[in-house]
């Protein structure tokens, strides 16, 4: 069994890294505790992976926050909160929201995923 710094039996994670995407590594059990890194579960990362994963992972993520913001946009009390909070002004200038770019989006997003109740609304 491995342990860790703390004497804690470690935990097998996985990293999302761009250098080292869905390899797994011994943790420390504790959320946020300064333990150092424990070592590789898994070989080395072959080089076609790690110039692939990163890409299909952003895809994905793309993916998903298309998905949310649909459903943001089709939910009024979501639209309600980004307009009196987030600031009319920057969406004011899209006719449509749907327009609205998507950097823009992202902050938006961002913004609302730290608002109380956001994912209950979804
Ligand atoms: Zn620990």
């Amino acid at each position: 069994m491995v342990v860790c710094t703390c004497g804690k039996p470690a935990v097998v994670k996985t990293s999302w890294t761009n250098r080292n995407p869905g390899r797994r590594f011994f943790g420390c059990p504790t959320i946020g505790s300064n333990c150092p890194f424990l070592g590789w579960l898994d070989p080395p990362i072959c080089p076609r992976s790690v110039e692939i994963i990163p890409g299909l992972l952003r895809r994905i993520n793309d993916f998903q926050e298309e998905e949310e913001w649909k459903k943001v946009l089709n939910n009024h009390y979501l639209m309600d909160l980004v307009l009196e909070g987030y600031g009319a002004e920057p969406i004011a200038e899209y006719d449509a929201y749907s327009k609205i770019p998507k950097d823009l989006r992202k902050r938006i997003l961002t913004w609302l995923r730290k608002q109380a109740g956001y994912y209950e609304m979804l």
